[in-house]
């Protein structure tokens, strides 16, 4: 068959050539593109993380899997991703604003973050497998929804521990902050970060402003310093922290995000942030104890009637922050 000449008016039936060449290209595209929910996925067969061997495609899928577990915990809030173009290996990227071609599917939230472009949001599954397709490896979001963003609607604790520690000494923190909130009648949720520690998630009405939500998370973080030193520090910085667990209350300023729940991280061996029940915190062997290799065991788990969603609770419990409440921590009543 004769080659017609790209600038051919006639358009030219597509017949198949049987050249070596083309019988490759179409076995490399068939190797390196995959389709999750309908959506190409480029480089599928990438390695993202050399530890684990898990390519691109191994990740798309798991987002398409955990979906109904992740996007409620995505949807109306202010995302921002740690993309990874290059895999682990390679420059992460932090991106909390969409500055130049939007990514398909996601959400633009103007004008919430004054002088600048648009905030994202990933609301659907198909802004989800869209931005994994962009080799965002984690996502993280804000501790307010979109519909009332100057309200949180939650407060977290992240738990930082010295490395130097055993994951026991992690586990008691979470059960004494667990025990200081109940103690001012909030009930608390823990999940693990999917690195080295814990999350501590309170859930808010919300009501109470930013900072006067911060301020509480301060005194809550300064009361456990100050009750059992020898186990917190309240104070950021790697020379406050040996031997102990850091509160880092930060999170919950305006602008500030935490990990999502069911979220992927961007470390070697992919560990993933997990709620948990707080009588499974026992069991648990640390920050990573699920990982891409172990999560579909515990995705399956949700789905079982008996066992269920740890967090079914999370929706229902209705409490609020005050500054009145703050005073009273401070002043070492409660
Ligand atoms: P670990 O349990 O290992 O501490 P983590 O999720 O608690 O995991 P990090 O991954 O260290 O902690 O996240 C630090 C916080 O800083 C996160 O809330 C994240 O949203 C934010 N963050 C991370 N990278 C950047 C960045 N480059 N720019 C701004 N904020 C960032
Ligand atoms: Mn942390």
């Amino acid at each position: 068959m004769v080659e017609t000449p790209a600038t051919a008016q006639t358009p030219v039936p597509r017949t198949p050539r049987a050249s070596p060449r083309s019988a490759r290209a179409r076995e490399r595209r068939a190797s390196t593109t995959g389709e999750v929910a309908g959506i190409a996925i480029t480089s599928a067969r990438r390695i993202i993380d050399v530890a684990s061997g898990i390519r691109k495609l191994d990740l798309v899928r798991y987002y398409a899997r955990a979906a109904p577990w992740l996007l409620p915990h995505l949807r109306d809030r202010p995302v921002s991703l740690v993309r990874a173009p290059q895999g682990l290996a390679g420059e992460l990227f932090f991106q909390r604003h969409i500055t130049r071609a939007p990514i398909p599917g996601v959400s633009l939230y103007e004008d919430l973050d004054p002088g600048h472009p648009p905030l994202i949001g990933v609301d659907s599954l198909d802004a989800l497998i869209h931005v994994a397709q962009m080799d965002a490896i984690e996502l993280h979001t804000w501790n307010a929804r979109v519909t009332a963003i100057e309200l949180p609607d939650r407060v977290v604790f992240d738990l930082d521990p010295d490395p130097v520690l055993g994951w026991e000494r992690v586990i008691e923190a979470a059960e004494l902050t667990r025990t200081v909130l109940g103690d001012l009648g909030l009930e608390a949720f823990c999940k693990t970060s999917g690195g080295k520690g814990l999350h501590i998630v309170v859930p808010l009405v919300p009501g109470a402003s930013w900072d006067d939500t911060k301020a509480f998370a301060r005194a809550v973080a300064q009361r456990l310093a100050s009750g059992w030193p020898t186990q917190f520090t309240a104070t950021a910085g790697v020379e406050h922290r040996k031997k102990k667990i850091f509160v880092d209350y930060l999170r919950n300023v305006r602008g500030a995000s935490t990990a999502v729940a069911y979220g992927v991280r961007a470390r070697p061996g992919m560990g993933v942030s997990v709620p948990i029940a707080w009588e499974e915190l026992a069991q648990t062997t640390g920050g990573a104890h699920w990982t891409l290799a172990n999560i579909d065991a515990r995705l399956k788990q949700l789905n079982r009637p008996k066992r269920g969603d740890p967090w079914a609770r999370y929706a229902q419990v209705r409490q609020t922050v005050s500054s009145e409440l703050t005073l009273r921590l401070e002043e070492g009543g409660a």
